[in-house]
């Protein structure tokens, strides 16, 4: 049965990149935070992302629904505990993954494949990173590595 099983592929796809830009999404809203912006708005998502500002909060209400974050239009974007603690870990991964790109492989850390492989570190990956990277604290950006 071909047919079924490219469909299911396909939407596996499918599902796996709304994952992705569900991570996106928590991720823009930790640097904007990080940068000191409180609290961020969806304009603010919708121009780091490059997106436009109805299909932003159309997402920044599904994450909402999720519980991973309040969001209106007056007040803005809040972290809720669990959105918080999965942007951390996406932002581990990043700059993890920053450091085995200059450290390890000797590839560009601000190439895009970064973002990309960031997504496929699970919590066991990202130990095992750590320790291959001595422990860093920062990444090459000199920011924070947070710690999980
Ligand atoms: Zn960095």
């Amino acid at each position: 049965m071909p047919e079924i099983s490219e469909k299911v592929v396909l939407e596996s796809v499918v599902l796996e990149k709304s994952h992705e830009n569900e991570e996106m999404y928590l991720k823009a809203i930790y640097l904007l935070e990080e940068l000191g912006l409180r609290p961020v708005h969806a304009i603010d998502v919708a121009k780091l992302l490059k997106i436009s500002l109805p299909s932003c909060v159309e997402m920044l209400n599904k994450l909402d629904k999720k519980k991973f974050i309040s969001y209106n239009g007056r007040n803005g974007i809040q972290f809720k505990g669990k959105g918080k603690k999965l942007a951390e870990k996406i932002i581990r991964n990043f700059r993890l993954t920053e450091l085995l790109f200059r450290d390890i492989l000797k590839l560009d850390f601000e190439d895009d494949s970064v973002c990309r492989f960031e997504h496929v570190v699970t919590d066991k990956i990202a130990i095992a990173l750590r320790k291959v990277l001595n422990n860093p604290k920062k990444c090459p950006h000199g920011k924070n590595i947070p710690v999980y």
